[in-house]
């Protein structure tokens, strides 16, 4: 209906009803009490709608709103079509919830949402699954009231976003979960709990196979490296047919039992960090021992320049720490043509200390270098192998600087030389 017609009728109504209690107390000359009358008659309806309105409002059925004519008629039907599309609007929300719901039960990873002052909000299925929660006890408490574990204290407390924590699921310590945390909305967080149970098993099921594999080829190849060697002497005595073969041979030999030790030490280095010794190793005098040895490698090698202005030791294991001096120069001596310059430097930065190896070489593409520590991942293969490299040595580099808490950095350009930067962390260190 349209509102205006409600108050015309109403207007009217009025109007009628003031002209016969006006016409009727002229007739007995009572006039005002007929107006009294008609007001009063007029009241005594609205009273009576506005009874019939709050108690509709009580109970508000869309069946049984009241039928009226004129402006209650307006507010009726204006009434039922808000409860209409209130109510429409209900449905859709309520099916929006259960969809939503359902979706996220349908999640295999734990979620948890969490409010600024960490108490949990609400959870899925798979979290009550993989962490435990209960939905009608949990709701609402702490989240470090459940979870006691000290590493999940302070992963929850220190709230970095781009870090992961594997724990043991709470009363299952064969399963192994991956926390992560998101931020949303106003200072709050999604706890989200994956199982890497599966995963991890491939994973150790890869390294051991790996480690077998290189494990049980080392004796193999000792064997055909020695009978190669005891040729190569007898061939030197006979007239020379076979001397390039057994010379390949040799230096292929030689370059698979260098994998094979590569991934063996890349093995350990991933199975037990706890076995890296933690002496103080005096770093200036090992970058002049490495630069030694390294000018002596061929005649066609860069100069190499060892500067250590730093005095500072790294508490660490020698022959690893070694290993990451000498991977780093050989690659720079590698990479550098004979008139270039290899730098090697000890030095300190702040809190820090940085070894540093600059070359003037070649350079390496800006698209190589998020790869170089990859296993076997080399810019040219080819040439990696005709200088003898495994593709493994900047891998290893990066997982014993990981076991000193320290990291590689990696700045290079194409044509100019590269910069590889080890930076040890100040409780890695003693002046
Ligand atoms: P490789 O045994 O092939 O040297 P690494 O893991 O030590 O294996 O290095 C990976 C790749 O990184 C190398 O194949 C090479 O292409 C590149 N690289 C490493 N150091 C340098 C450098 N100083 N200059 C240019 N390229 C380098």
């Amino acid at each position: 209906m349209n509102p205006r017609s409600g108050w015309i009728q109403e207007f009217w109504r009025i109007v009628v009803l003031i002209a016969i209690a006006w016409a009727a107390g002229s007739i007995l000359d009572q006039v005002y009490l007929f107006l009294l009358l008609a007001l009063l008659a007029y009241s005594f309806r609205n009273l009576y709608n506005l009874r019939r309105l709050s108690n509709w409002l009580g109970n508000p059925q869309f069946s049984d709103i009241p039928i009226h004519f004129g402006l209650w008629g307006d507010i009726y039907s204006t009434i039922a079509r808000v409860s209409l599309r209130q109510s429409e609007r209900e449905k859709r929300l309520t099916a929006l919830l259960n969809e939503y719901t359902a979706s996220t039960s349908a999640l295999p990873d734990g979620a948890v949402a969490l409010d600024s002052r960490r108490r949990i909000r609400w959870f899925n299925e798979a979290a009550s699954r993989l962490l435990g929660l209960q939905p009608a006890k949990d709701v609402g408490q702490p989240l470090l009231n459940l979870f006691r574990n000290p590493e999940m204290v302070e992963f929850i407390r220190r709230a970095d976003y781009a870090d992961t924590l594997e724990i043991s699921a709470p009363g299952n310590v064969d399963r192994k979960l991956e926390v992560r945390l998101a931020p949303y909305g106003d200072e709050q967080i999604l706890l989200l709990a994956q199982d890497i149970t599966e995963r991890l098993r491939h994973e150790r099921m890869r390294k051991d196979f790996v480690a077998n594999v290189s494990h049980e080829l080392r004796t193999p190849l000792t064997v055909i490296g020695g009978f190669i060697e005891n040729l190569q002497v007898s061939e030197g005595q006979a007239d020379g047919r076979l001397k390039r073969p057994l010379v390949v041979m040799a230096q292929q030999t030689a370059r698979m039992r260098q994998i094979v030790e590569d991934l063996l030490l890349l093995a350990r280095l991933e199975s037990d960090s706890a076995r890296t010794a933690k002496k103080e190793i005096d770093m200036a005098w090992m970058v002049g021992a490495v630069t030694l040895e390294c000018r002596t490698l061929g005649v066609d090698v860069p100069s190499i320049e060892g500067k250590s202005s730093s005095t500072r030791r790294v508490i660490g294991d020698e022959k690893q720490l070694r290993s990451v001096v000498t991977n780093l120069v050989v690659n720079a001596v590698n990479h550098t043509p004979t008139e270039g310059m290899v730098t090697v430097k000890w030095r300190d930065q702040g809190e820090e200390s940085l070894l540093e190896v600059i070359d003037t070489g070649e350079g390496i593409g800006p698209e190589h270098i998020p790869r170089l520590t990859e296993r076997f991942y080399r810019v040219d293969a080819g040439r990696s192998r005709e200088r003898g490299g495994t593709g493994l040595g900047l891998a290893i580099v990066k997982h014993i600087l990981q076991h000193h808490d320290s990291r590689l950095e990696i700045q290079s350009r194409l044509g100019e030389g590269s910069r590889f930067v080890c930076r040890f962390v100040s409780s890695r260190l003693v002046d």
